[in-house]
């Protein structure tokens, strides 16, 4: 399928939900989707790679990225400046690959206002106490930032209803086969088809 624009997927959740360990045997098995590399200001966690993770940056970067409208959208989380660099998400699209936007809910909804074709998923803990236990058993957190993570994700939570589609993380496999579903049900919608409806059709 030839001149097919990509879908922007916007993929939010509170921090330790399990995006992650969501998204990445989708990522895996589908070549065609990428994940939007953020900028942030906040410090690398052990094991992440400045450009894979994120691009970690200074504010006074951040804030002349923001100056010069390099980013696509941008939002303050838990004292840190997040952000996703704009070039490469027009670029993928346009080259018809789907791009996943893995952020927080302020910046999934200025999406929403200026990409109103995007499908938006939203990860949600089957309980409070299991994302309260997900988040401390995960460790790359000291208390101070969980317990301030935790008050973000009351507040985040509130936000699910604005989403197209809710994954509930249960269990790792069945959650993952359901985000599967979701996003090849998005991707069969008719407005991302016109041009194949005409191609058959002529
Ligand atoms: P996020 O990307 O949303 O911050 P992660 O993917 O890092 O969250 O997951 C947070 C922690 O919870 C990790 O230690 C991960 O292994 C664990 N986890 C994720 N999904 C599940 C699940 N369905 N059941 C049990 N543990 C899970
Ligand atoms: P973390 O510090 O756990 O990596 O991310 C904290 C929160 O920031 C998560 O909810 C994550 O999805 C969100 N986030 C990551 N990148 C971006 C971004 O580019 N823009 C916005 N608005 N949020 C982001």
């Amino acid at each position: 399928m030839m001149n097919k624009k990509g879908m922007l997927i916007v993929y939010s959740g509170p921090s330790g939900v399990g995006k992650g360990t969501l998204m990445a045997p989708y990522l895996k098995a589908h070549p065609e989707a990428v994940l939007s590399v953020s900028m942030t200001t906040r410090a690398p966690r052990p094991g992440e790679t400045d450009g894979v993770a994120y691009y970690f940056v200074t504010r006074e970067r951040f804030e002349q990225e923001i100056a010069q409208n390099g980013l696509l959208e941008y939002a303050q989380y838990s004292g840190n400046y997040y952000g996703t660099p704009r070039a490469m998400v027009e670029e993928r699209i346009a080259q018809g690959q789907d791009v996943v936007l893995e952020i927080e809910v302020q910046g999934a909804m200025k999406i929403k206002k200026t990409f109103p074709d995007a499908v938006f998923i939203f990860v949600l803990p089957p309980s409070f106490e299991v994302l309260e236990q997900r988040l401390t058993g995960r460790g790359t957190e000291p208390p101070e930032v969980v317990a301030k993570r935790l008050a973000a994700a009351k507040a985040e939570l509130h936000s699910a209803s604005l989403y197209d589609y809710i994954i509930v993380n249960d269990e790792v496999g069945r959650a993952g086969e359901r985000l599967e579903a979701v996003i090849c049900a998005a991707k069969c919608q008719t407005k991302y088809m016109k041009n194949l409806i005409d191609k058959v059709s002529e």
